[in-house]
């Protein structure tokens, strides 16, 4: 019990000094992401395992081969989807499900597609357990979006496809954005604006995600 009580508080601080190193200084400074940012449990995201690290500058193991972002990078591309809390929100690679939550803090509702059917289970157990209601996992390929609910007001991808799925594009509202990282080895975050008048595409932060896969691994 003690030790429960203590380790909780040591990860709350290294979770404040998370915000404060690693974002704020990094010039994240929309508050909505930093609050979602110093709320969401991150340590309960990662295996036991790695929980001391958690909260530390650096992506960490999931299993089955993937990552979870480094807590910079989610708050990056939470911060350039510019987000509002009326917003429909779609994400592709949910992976653990961190940055589900995180945009479940900030969003309306969030839509989120992963490939590899154990860690969507396992992304929905654990949001469950944390009590979203606003939140959707589903198993499959997000190349081809979810276009039942679409339009989206924000589209977040977090696998990098070697260009923008065509899909993704057309399930996008009008002045919606994508957030993408793009590339094969090295990638660039793209964030794409979907105006009346067509597709303005910025090129940001240069990054290396795990390849976005058209395929289950065993499948
Ligand atoms: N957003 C996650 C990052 C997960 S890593 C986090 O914050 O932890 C990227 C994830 O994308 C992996 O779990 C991978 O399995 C998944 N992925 C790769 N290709 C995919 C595809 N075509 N559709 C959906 N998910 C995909």
């Amino acid at each position: 019990m003690i030790k429960t009580r203590i380790l909780s508080q040591e990860f709350k601080r290294l979770q404040r000094l998370m915000v404060e190193e690693q974002l704020r200084t990094r010039g994240i400074d929309d508050e909505r992401v930093l609050a979602a940012m110093s709320k969401v449990p991150r340590h309960q995201f990662v295996d036991s395992w790695w929980e001391e690290l958690a909260y530390s500058d650096r992506p960490l193991p999931i299993g089955y081969n993937q990552t979870i972002s480094q807590p910079y990078i989610v708050a990056y591309m939470s911060f350039a989807a510019e987000i509002t809390s009326e917003d429909k929100v779609l994400e592709i690679g949910t992976g653990c499900g961190y940055q589900t939550a995180i945009l479940g803090e900030i969003a309306q509702c969030v839509y989120s597609l992963e490939i590899i059917p154990q860690l969507a289970e396992q992304a929905r157990r654990t949001l469950t357990q944390l009590g979203y209601k606003n939140i959707k996992v589903k198993t499959g390929d997000g190349y081809h979006g979810w276009a039942e609910n679409a339009p989206y007001d924000a589209i977040i991808v977090t696998a990098a496809p070697e260009q923008i799925p065509q899909p993704l594009i057309d399930q996008l509202a009008i002045n919606g954005k994508m957030v993408i990282p793009v590339g094969t080895e090295v990638q660039d975050i793209i964030i794409l604006t979907k105006t009346k008048l067509g597709i303005v595409e910025e090129k940001t932060l240069p990054v290396r995600f795990v390849p976005m896969r058209r395929k289950a691994p065993d499948g």
